[in-house]
Parts: C-alpha cells; structure tokens; sequence
C-alpha cells in the first residue's frame, strides 16, 4: 500500500507522490520564541516528527526546513495587537534577542525528552531580512501588494481564491477585534495583511531594519514563505502546521507564495488538530500551563506523554488530563517491562537469527498503518501484534527495533536500563552488608535516606526527581555537594 496522506487543500486523502521521485522537501512553522512551548505545541512537532521518520523509513531522501519566529508575530494572527517577543522581553526583563536565544534553547531541549528530530535546516527569521524585502518589492512591482499608512500590505482582492481552506471566513479574521483590539483601518479589506510594518498603533518592535519603505520590521507570514523558497525552492512537497495556522497564516502563505512565483507552491498541507483541556483550547494565557518540565517536576516520563499522543491520530482533537496520562503512562511502563523481559527471552534463545519472512510479515501490520494517513494508534497496536506474537523472540525483538525507528518511544534503551537496574537490585539483595546503615537519629536518618532517594533517582535518570529532593533539602537548609566518592551534605549557615 502506497503513503496514503490527507491533504487539507484538496479535503481527502491522497496517496502521496512528491515532486521528484524519492525525494520529499518538507517546510514546518516554527516556535515564535517568547514563551515555553505547551505540550499542545509539541503535540504537533512530534507528529511531524513521524511523518518525517515514516518517510524516512520507507526510503526517501527528505530535506527538512523549520523557521524559528523572533520577530513579527503579534498577539493577534490577524496583524494586531502587541509584538509577542516584545511582550516575552518585558515579562522576563531581557531584551528581545536574549528572549529569543533562551526559548529557541529550551523548545530545542524540549524537542530532545520527546525524542523530536530536529529538522537539518533551522532559520530564525532575523536571518532573513534582505530576503524579505526583496519578495516584498517583487509583490509590489507586480500589483500584489500597495503601502498605506506606512505599511505594506498584501493585497488579497487581486487573487481568484483566498479562502483556499474550508471552514475559514472573514469572521475569524476579526479576533483582534474581539480581544478588544482595533482593527487596522489601513487596509483595504479585511483579509488583507501586512507585509512589512514601519507604523504599528501598537507599542513598537524594539527591533527594526532599514528597508525601501522606511525603517521597520516584516510581518509574520512573509517569513515562512521566503525562508521555505529560500532553501527549498519553488516548489514544496508538503508543509505542515498546527490546525489554527491553516487560517490566516498559512493561508497567507500561498497567497503571496504564489503571486511571487506566478505558479503553485505547495501540494500537500498537512494540519495537526488541538491539545485540549477539559475547559476547552490549550493556550499559554489560560489554566495551567502545560510544558514539558511540568510534566518531569510531576514525575511523567516525556517519553510517556509521545506514547500518549501516539494512540490518537493527529487529524482528531485529543483532551489532555492527568488521568488520561496516568493511564498511558501506566501502559508505557508495562510496555518497557514487556520488552525487558523479551530482551532477556532473545538472549537465553538458541534462535539468534529473525525469521526474515515472519518480521516481513510483521512490519506490514505496521507499514498498513502509518501509509494510512499516519495511523500512530493502529502502528502501537502492530507492535502489541508483534509483541505477542509466536514467532521466535529474535523476530519479535527485530520488529520492536524496527517500529521504535519511526515511534521513538525509546524502549529498548528504557528496557536496557531496567534490566541493568534490577540486575544492581539483585546484587544488593544478595551482599546486604554492602548497603550503607542509616543513623540512629531520625533527622539525620531522613536526610540520608532522601541522599539515597536522590541517587536512586538519578540512576533511573529521573532527573526532576532528584532535583525535586535537592530543592526539598535545601528549603530545609541543607546544601548537597555531590563528590567522585558520593553525595555528602553540610547545613547552610
Ligand atoms: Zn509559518
């Protein structure tokens, strides 16, 4: 069965064929850098992440661009509202670049606990600047594009279609004005957008560029297209997004995209649905804000919540709770025990060679599901299928290897420490006079074993566990000093 992909153009899915046989270029919008990423962001990339690893897997070459959004993105995707790297800076008392630096660190940190292939080419849209207003002047010297107010924006009534994604209107384009924001009186019609900023009724970007229209900065959109035809050329495979950037942004995308080219740009769309809540959208400004490091200082494995994620698929909304993740979490745990434990039947098995026939067999419950519009929940249950499987342990151990290659879900890694754990379990049970007593006092007793808690801790590489004690202790007044011969404390004077 060939790739199966649903399209969000053309509203079906299509068996994929991309534009040059083998060879798949990808452009995926990136993190504007003021916050943390939610793990409803991460949802997305991690899903992205599959459908570049399945389309490694099944042999194509893919080239991978990513733009990292520090400049333009206002509050508003309509083109109102404050700068959100200006806003980051302020909150966190930095200037905007040093904003930039940070959270492009952590959503890159973020990305590594979910086991989130970074794509080869990463582009902060500062970089790209003379490109910008390069196709800036090109849309303008071709009628697409006119200046008002200082302003340049591009203009959508020379287009025969606007609305090239279903289920969008000039309604959602009035968010901004909702928020209890202005709406830009420059443009010409609402669905218009700014190409280039040099006025802004808002509190200006601290950073600002010369241009031929005056001193200031691009919007957001025109980013994304110049930076994808900047290393991709004219002409993408498939460009991906988070759903609420099919409308406006993505949508103008093509527009200028392709007024620049003269010729279509991009055949496939691909839109990865919401993380919410039970109260409804995920967002960073309302409840609790969901990250990565919330979810490790609550003792969740990161790669528990890519398990979680992976038994939905990612065109249906999926509602995060901690109960939900509790039971994931519990099936990740079980899921790594099983494989421990089939690592251990390989190695006793005389049968060291994987039935070659048998894994074939195997693999194409799997490939069945990704080419399936990427079915991740039928693709775990292939690996359950081969889990349980009564083919030797050498062909089902093939296949878990095989499969973790496209779902990332670390388990033979995770199997190979709990074994080596239970192993150094065992040798304790066995020479007890080798465990170190506890004092006799019980205060000093308690933090000794909170000591012995934290080096268990960061042997199962349960970082924030181990931090969580240290942090603990020292709210106490007592500081750890970690020494080549072990941990030692002293009291804070
Ligand atoms: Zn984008």
């Amino acid at each position: 069965m060939p790739l199966n992909l649903y399209n969000s153009l053309s509203h079906k899915k299509e068996v994929f064929v991309p534009n040059e046989p083998g060879k798949v270029k990808i452009y995926t919008c990136g993190p504007t850098v003021y916050h943390y990423a939610h793990i409803g962001n991460l949802r997305t990339y991690m899903m992205e992440d599959i459908l570049d690893r399945y389309l490694r897997y099944t042999g194509y070459d893919v080239d991978r661009v990513m733009n990292i959004t520090d400049v333009g993105h206002l509050t508003s995707d309509g083109d109102t509202g404050e700068d959100k790297m200006l806003k980051g800076a302020k909150r966190e008392h930095k200037s905007v670049m040093e904003i930039a630096a940070f959270f492009t660190d952590a959503f890159f940190a973020d990305c590594k606990k979910l086991n989130i292939r970074i794509p080869e080419t990463v582009q902060p849209a500062t970089g790209c600047i003379d490109d910008f207003i390069r196709v800036i002047s090109a849309l303008l010297e071709k009628g697409y594009a006119y200046e008002a107010g200082g302003n340049i924006y591009f203009d959508t009534s020379k287009l025969d279609k606007y609305y090239v994604f279903h289920g969008f209107t000039e309604e959602d384009l009035e968010v901004g004005v909702r928020d209890g924001v202005e709406a830009d009186e420059n443009k010409r019609s609402k669905a218009d957008f700014v190409l280039w900023f040099t006025k802004s009724k808002f509190e200006d970007q601290e950073l600002k560029w010369e241009s031929p229209w005056g001193l200031g900065y691009p919007g957001w959109h025109i980013e994304c297209s110049c930076i994808a035809m900047k290393y991709l050329g004219e002409r993408l495979d498939i460009h991906c997004g988070g759903i609420d950037n099919a409308f406006p942004h993505h949508t103008n995308e093509i527009a200028q995209s392709e007024a620049f080219l003269g010729h279509g740009w991009c055949n496939w769309w691909m839109h990865v649905h919401h993380l919410n809540t039970a109260s409804g959208k995920m967002s960073k400004s309302s409840g609790e804000f969901l990250t990565v490091s919330l979810l490790e200082s609550k003792g969740y494995d990161p790669l528990a919540y890519r398990f979680f994620c992976l038994q939905s698929h990612y065109r249906k909304n999926l509602v995060f709770c901690y109960d939900n993740l509790d039971n994931a979490s519990a099936s990740y745990r079980k899921l790594v025990s099983r494989v421990a434990s089939l690592i251990r039947e390989a190695e006793t098995s005389a049968d060291k060679e994987p039935d070659t026939e048998a894994l074939a067999a195997l693999k194409k419950r799997f490939t069945d599901a990704l080419d399936n519009d990427l079915n991740t929940s039928l693709a775990v249950t292939a690996l359950y299928d081969a889990l349980k499987s009564p083919v030797s342990p050498a062909t089902r151990l093939a296949a878990v290897r095989d499969f973790d290659t496209v779902l990332m879900l670390g388990l033979e890694e995770k199997a190979a420490a709990q074994i080596a754990d239970e192993a150094e379990k065992e040798k304790a049970a066995a020479a007890p006079e080798a465990v170190q007593g506890f004092s006799d006092d019980p205060e000093i007793r308690s933090i000794e074993e909170r000591i012995a808690a934290r080096a268990a801790a960061k042997k199962a590489k349960n970082w924030a566990e181990a931090d969580r004690i240290r942090a603990e202790l020292l709210a106490e007044g007592i500081v750890l000093t970690d020494t080549p011969a072990g941990t030692v404390w002293s009291r804070r004077d």
